[in-house]
C-alpha cells in the first residue's frame, strides 16, 4: 500500500490546490494520503497559514475526504512548528486534525527577534550560524536537536519530520557539519532514544532525494539504522509539494528502508490511528 502523510497545497507553500494532490496520488497509485500545509505561527512568516485560515483549511479537507471517499483515504493533516513553551502541537490535536507532523524549522532567533528558519535558505542558515551562533556548529546543532527532543517529549507529534533537517544544505556548503564527527552523532543518538521511549513515528522524508539535494533520504542509511536497532516505528513520506512529486520516489524509499534492516512501516488512518504493514 503506498500511502504518503506529509503534502503541501497552496494553503502553504505547495504549488496547487488540495483537490490537484489529491487526484495526483490517486493517478500514482497512492492509497492514503495526508494533506498537511505548514500551521500557523504566532509572527510574520512567508509558508505558514495565519490563524484564520485553519477554519477555511479544515473544512476544505472535510469536503475532499467526503468527494473521494471511494478512491483514497484523505486525512486532515497539519504540519505543525514546535514553538518552545507553546505546546501548539497538543494545540492543534484538539481541533480535529487526524494526523500531527511535528517539525522544528525555527531555531533560536536574530538580535531583531526573526525567528532563524534553518530550513529556509543557505544563505540565512549561514546568517543564522554567524550572527547567532558565531559560527559555532556543534552549538546550533546542539540546539536544533534538543528542540526535537522536547517536541517530542512536551508536544508528542504523531510523526517527527525530517530529523536531519539541521544537514540540509550540507552539501552545498561544503560540509560544514561533520555528519560523522562522535559530537553529532551522539545528538542524533540521544534524539532517537527519546524518539524510541515515544510514540511518535519517525518520518523517512524523500524530498531532498528526489530533489537532487542528497543521494541519502532523510535522516539518512547510518541513523534510520540507528533507529530500526532502537525498535523506532517510520513511515514514508514525499512531503510532496507539487502533483509530479509523488512519481519520484516510492520505489526508491522501499530499497532504502529495507536495506536500513526494516521490513514494515507505520500507516495513519483516522483520528490519529495507526497500523503496521508489511513492505514487500
Ligand atoms: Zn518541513
Ligand atoms: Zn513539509
Amino acid at each position: 500500500m503506498k500511502t504518503c502523510f506529509h503534502t503541501h497545497s497552496r494553503y502553504s507553500d505547495g504549488k496547487v490546490s488540495i483537490d490537484r494532490i489529491i487526484q495526483s496520488a490517486i493517478d500514482h497509485g497512492f492509497e492514503r494520503v495526508a494533506l498537511t500545509d505548514h500551521g500557523p505561527v504566532p509572527f510574520p512568516s512567508e509558508w505558514n497559514m495565519p490563524y484564520d485560515k485553519m477554519f477555511a483549511y479544515l473544512e476544505d479537507l472535510k469536503q475532499a475526504k467526503d468527494k473521494y471517499r471511494n478512491k483514497i483515504l484523505v486525512l486532515k493533516g497539519l504540519e505543525a512548528d514546535f514553538l518552545p513553551g507553546l505546546k501548539q502541537i497538543t494545540f492543534f490535536r484538539d481541533m480535529g486534525f487526524d494526523v500531527l507532523v511535528g517539525s522544528v524549522h525555527y531555531v533560536n532567533q536574530f538580535d531583531d527577534g526573526t525567528p532563524f528558519n534553518i530550513d529556509k535558505s543557505s544563505d540565512t542558515f549561514i546568517k543564522g550560524l554567524r550572527e547567532i551562533y558565531n559560527n559555532d556548529i556543534q552549538k546550533l546543532a546542539q540546539d536544533y536537536y534538543h528542540l526535537v527532543i522536547e517536541m517530542v517529549t512536551k508536544d508528542k507529534p504523531d510523526i517527527v519530520a525530517h530529523l536531519s533537517l539541521i544537514e540540509k544544505y550540507n552539501h552545498r556548503l561544503g560540509g560544514i557539519i561533520d555528519t560523522e564527527a562522535k559530537h553529532y552523532r551522539d545528538l542524533v543518538k540521544i534524539a532517537l532514544y527519546i524518539i524510541s521511549l515515544s510514540d511518535t513515528v519517525l518520518e523517512i522524508n524523500a524530498r531532498s532525494f528526489y530533489r537532487g539535494l542528497s543521494d541519502d533520504f532523510v535522516p539518512g542509511m547510518w541513523t534510520v539504522k540507528e533507529a530500526q536497532k532502537l525498535g523506532i516505528d517510520i513511515t514514508i513520506n514525499g512531503d510532496v509539494h507539487a502533483p509530479e512529486d509523488f512519481g519520484k520516489y516510492w520505489k526508491d524509499a522501499i530499497d532504502f528502508v529495507k536495506a536500513a534492516g526494516y521490513d514494515e512501516i507505520v500507516v495513519f488512518g483516522e483520528k490519529g490511528n495507526r497500523e503496521k504493514i508489511k513492505i514487500n
